[in-house]
């Protein structure tokens, strides 16, 4: 892409209002601009980060044998008064009126819709399990909507509902959805730690929630430092296999928000190991057995001909507040540092001097980077260099090539890198096959 045709409105000012480093960085680096309270436009550079971190976790819900459709953002409130949520939900809840007068409501979460999408159709034990998944738009009235993305009312959702025809297998469906959850947060870069989180009036111990450490973070959490020290299970690990050595490594080290945090218990982890932090919630994951399935009559046939409701549980994850908990663990002084897998382009090359000869020299490389499948963001533009190497460091793209007339005496381009700083002077087919080794899929 080329900057001169691009849409990237940097901000120079800090805005005043937003008060955690993510939220200025997606203001002042031209990702997002808000509409209304909690209400995003998501402009060029951040729906770029936005749909790679879609992808990311899509990928990995498949993985795990999730299988996805797309459920729609308006519900008809029938649906939610089977339940017993619609006047339970409140005013997080936006209620809509259509021009026939009925009630309808823009859907804070899926729980009844893809029950009814379930009893509809399923009628045998035969047909599970059953993951199905969506990434959708989500709307809550939150109170106090802030920090961005963080904490809006129209907000992305990864949610996926899982059937199955008892509690045991229910808890294997849990377990798939763990291990992914492990995998999708790690692949992008994340440290999220699965804690103990409330189950409510289910009971039991199958509700995590998968936290970023973060000092900004709104929940306070307490931790064992072993389960940082884990290791992430692999692509090739059997999702149909017995996953419980892995949920049982990862459970075992204590974990656990402050609502569920237990004193006694964490007296027990070593001085030395015990950490009390702030983190982001981004993903739950939880089992609810047959609340919905009993009120909204979803059964299945057994192999002993007897009907019986579906266990269920519900998987979600916080897209777009993902790209919030990025920053706040991938920044310095000077902007944004991507991680490799989700940065909006790769490189950022750099012109020094328009209308000279770096001209040649940045088309070649423009071209030969992408058609090695590297996603370049071109700086062609005759600005300043000053101020183009500022909109770079804040943009945050993991490489930065610098191209201009000094180097290019001696057949150089420098190649710097965003995380480390570090600056290196190479000719420009080191710099591309550099490039394309760390980028190509
Ligand atoms: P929170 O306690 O932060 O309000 P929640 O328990 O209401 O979260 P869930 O209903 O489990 O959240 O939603 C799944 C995921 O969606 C959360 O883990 C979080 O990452 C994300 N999420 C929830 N509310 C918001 C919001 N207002 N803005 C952005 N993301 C959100
Ligand atoms: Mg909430």
């Amino acid at each position: 892409m080329r900057l001169s045709r691009y849409f990237l409105p940097i901000l120079k000012e800090n805005p005043k209002e937003a008060e955690i480093v993510s939220h200025r960085l997606m203001l002042r680096a031209g990702m997002i601009r808000q509409q209304s309270a909690g209400i995003y436009a998501w402009l060029p550079l951040g729906v770029r980060v936005l749909d790679k971190i879609q992808k990311i976790v899509e990928e990995e819900q498949k993985r795990a044998g999730a299988v996805q459709l797309l459920m729609p953002t308006i519900q008809s409130a029938d649906l939610w008064r089977e339940s017993g949520r619609y006047e339970a939900y409140g005013k997080e809840m936006l209620r809509i009126t259509d021009r026939h007068e009925r009630e309808m409501l823009y859907g804070p979460t899926n729980e009844e819709m893809i029950t009814d999408i379930f009893r509809s159709y399923v009628r045998s034990y035969k047909d599970l399990p059953l993951n199905l998944f969506h990434v959708q738009w989500k709307f809550r009235d939150e109170v106090r909507p802030r920090f961005g993305v963080m904490r809006g009312r129209e907000f992305l959702m990864k949610d996926a509902y899982s059937f199955d025809v008892d509690q045991e297998r229910a808890r294997h469906a849990y377990n798939r959805m763990f291990v992914a959850y492990l995998r999708t947060f790690k692949r992008m870069g994340l440290t999220a730690i699965p804690m103990k989180a409330d189950t409510g009036p289910i009971g039991g111990d199958l509700s995590h929630e998968f936290i970023v450490l973060a000092s900004t973070g709104e929940s306070e959490v307490f931790l064992d430092k072993d389960i940082l020290a884990l290791e992430t299970p692999s692509e090739a690990t059997d999702f149909d296999g017995d996953l419980s050595e892995i949920i049982t490594s990862w459970t075992t080290p204590y974990a656990a928000t402050d609502e569920m945090h237990d004193e006694a218990a964490f007296g027990q982890v070593a001085e030395d190991k015990k950490v009390s932090a702030r983190g982001i919630e981004v993903g739950h994951i939880f089992y609810f057995g047959t609340k919905y399935s009993d009120a909204m009559g979803a059964k299945v046939a057994t192999g002993e001909g007897s009907e019986v409701p579906v266990h269920m549980g519900s998987y979600g994850i916080g897209v777009s507040r993902l790209l919030g908990a990025l920053i706040e663990a991938n920044h310095d002084d000077d902007g944004i540092i991507w991680p490799d897998s989700v940065a909006p382009f790769h490189v950022g090359l750099i012109n020094m001097k328009p209308g000279s000869e770096t001209d040649s020299a940045c088309e070649e490389l423009y071209a030969k980077l992408e058609a090695g499948g590297v996603e370049v963001l071109y700086d062609d533009r005759d600005t300043r260099a000053g101020a183009k190497f500022a909109s770079m460091d804040l943009i945050g793209l993991p490489y930065q090539i610098v191209v201009g007339p000094r180097g290019l005496k001696s057949g150089e381009v420098e190649v710097k890198n965003r995380r480390t700083g570090e600056k290196e002077m190479m000719t420009p087919e080191a710099a591309l096959s550099k490039l394309v080794s760390v980028f190509a899929d």
